[in-house]
């Protein structure tokens, strides 16, 4: 993409109530444009950052059979009151139509997801089935301070399974428990899982995915020698304390952001709809429900918040909207510049004939300095310069978003090469 023929979204200052150094960020770089508190727009580079994660997520769920669809975000009343979420849950946006009907607006769908199980799901031969989506959710949170890690409008991927036994069940939810690792392995984070309560869900167990951030609003205690993670405010063990699980150091403390969870929700919900399926023998049973959430603009904002430095964002190679920022600099000399420009439009062609993602800053107008310090709040993992100089050393430079190692590489093929290996560590 060319950015003089791009929408130039970049702004010199965030919203002065705008307190998180994800929204901060995203705001000045371009990607996020505020609407009010807790609901922001998702401008072109935007949409490029979050239909990366969405595709992390999306391949994830299908390799472990999940089944894509789109359910609606505006819900009828009936199935929230039949469950009693509807005076129960207080995030639920309810809305009232100009003939007084009601309505709900989607903050988790297990209200909209059970009752189509439910028609098309008829005997054992239809289990197991997992559904999941990627799109909107509504809630009506109090406190919207954390920029896009806690919208009133949010997105959010959210998988329900559907099970015969509990054995069956205990196997899937082990594999979304490893397909999220992954998720979050690929989006260039860590992640523990904590074993938590199921709060109004149910009373059996749940995982929080817990990223350590200064950004976050849960404070755990974790081992850093294996997998041992539990939230303070439920933990039998607290900080400095040796750890229960492999005893091999002690707990530390930290700040962490629930980046997603996953339940059992047992056969509560098919037990409201009435939802039975025909087993093996002809008995009618309720089958066992999960579910699981990952908000994806909370993981995008999650990624801001620990790859930044001074001066901007640092994205992780598989989440960048580009895989390298091509920065042709002007100069004094017009017919010297007017080369330059020739072969860095070369350059830009030949890139992306490698198979890269090029944003190509060819705006002369504007003077290097803003220029290169609006490369370096972009984020792209690479930046490559062409200029009077570098075309007299016959090779291009080459800067690492993270490391700012610059390098000078003679050829297309070569800074290729190095991208993709970059990519790849
Ligand atoms: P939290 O405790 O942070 O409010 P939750 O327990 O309400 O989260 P769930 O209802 O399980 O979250 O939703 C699934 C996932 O959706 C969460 O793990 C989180 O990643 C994301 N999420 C939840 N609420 C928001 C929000 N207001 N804004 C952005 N993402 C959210
Ligand atoms: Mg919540």
């Amino acid at each position: 993409m060319k950015q003089s023929s791009q929408l130039r979204t970049t702004q010199k200052f965030a919203p002065k109530d705008e307190v998180s150094k994800n929204a901060q960020l995203l705001i000045r770089a371009g990607y996020v444009h505020k609407e009010m508190a807790g609901v922001y727009s998702y401008l072109p580079l935007g949409v490029r950052v979050l239909s990366n994660i969405e595709n992390i997520i999306r391949e994830e769920m299908d390799a472990i059979g999940g089944q894509e669809l789109r359910m609606a975000t505006l819900h009828p009343s009936e199935p929230w009151k039949q469950t009693g979420a509807w005076d129960s849950v207080d995030v639920l946006f309810k809305i009232q139509s100009r003939t007084e009907k009601e309505y709900a607006l989607g903050q988790s769908e297990e209200e909209i997801v059970v009752p189509i199980a439910q028609k098309f799901v008829q005997s054992y031969k239809d289990l197991p089935v997992a559904l999941y989506q990627i799109g909107q959710k509504y809630r009506d949170e109090l406190r919207a301070k954390s920029g896009i890690m806690r919208g009133r409008e949010f997105g959010m991927k959210d998988m329900y399974s559907f099970h015969e036994t509990q054995e069956d069940f205990d196997a899937f939810f082990e594999r979304v428990k490893e397909a999220y690792f992954k998720i979050y392995t690929r989006c260039g984070l860590q992640a523990k899982a904590t074993e938590a309560s199921g709060g109004s869900f149910s009373e059996k167990i749940s995982y929080e995915f817990m990223v350590i951030t200064d950004a976050g609003e849960d404070d755990i205690v974790y081992c850093d020698q294996c997998d041992y993670c539990a939230n303070v405010e439920v933990a039998q063990n607290k900080e400095g304390d040796s750890c229960p699980k492999c005893n091999n150091s002690n707990l530390k403390k930290a700040k962490a952001v629930e980046a997603g969870n996953v339940f059992d929700l047992g056969q509560k919900y098919p037990k409201a709809f009435n939802f039975t399926y025909q087993d093996k023998e002809g008995i009618e049973k309720h089958p066992i429900v999960g579910c699981y959430g990952m908000g994806t603009t909370r993981l995008m904002g999650t990624i801001v918040e620990v790859f930044a430095d001074e001066s901007g964002i640092i994205w992780p190679a598989e989440i960048a909207p580009y895989d390298l920022h091509l920065v042709v600099l002007g100069n004094k000399d017009k017919e010297k510049e007017s080369l330059v420009k020739e072969k860095a439009d070369e350059m830009y062609i030949a890139l992306q004939q490698e198979g890269l993602e090029v944003l190509y800053d060819d705006r002369m107008e504007l003077s290097t300095g803003v220029r290169l310090t609006e490369s370096e709040l972009l984020g792209m993992p690479y930046r490559l310069i062409i200029s009077e100089k570098t075309l007299e050393k016959g090779a291009f430079e080459l800067t690492n978003r993270a490391s700012k190692e610059t390098e000078y590489v003679p050829t297309v093929q070569l800074i290729a090469g190095k991208i993709f290996k970059g990519s790849r560590n």
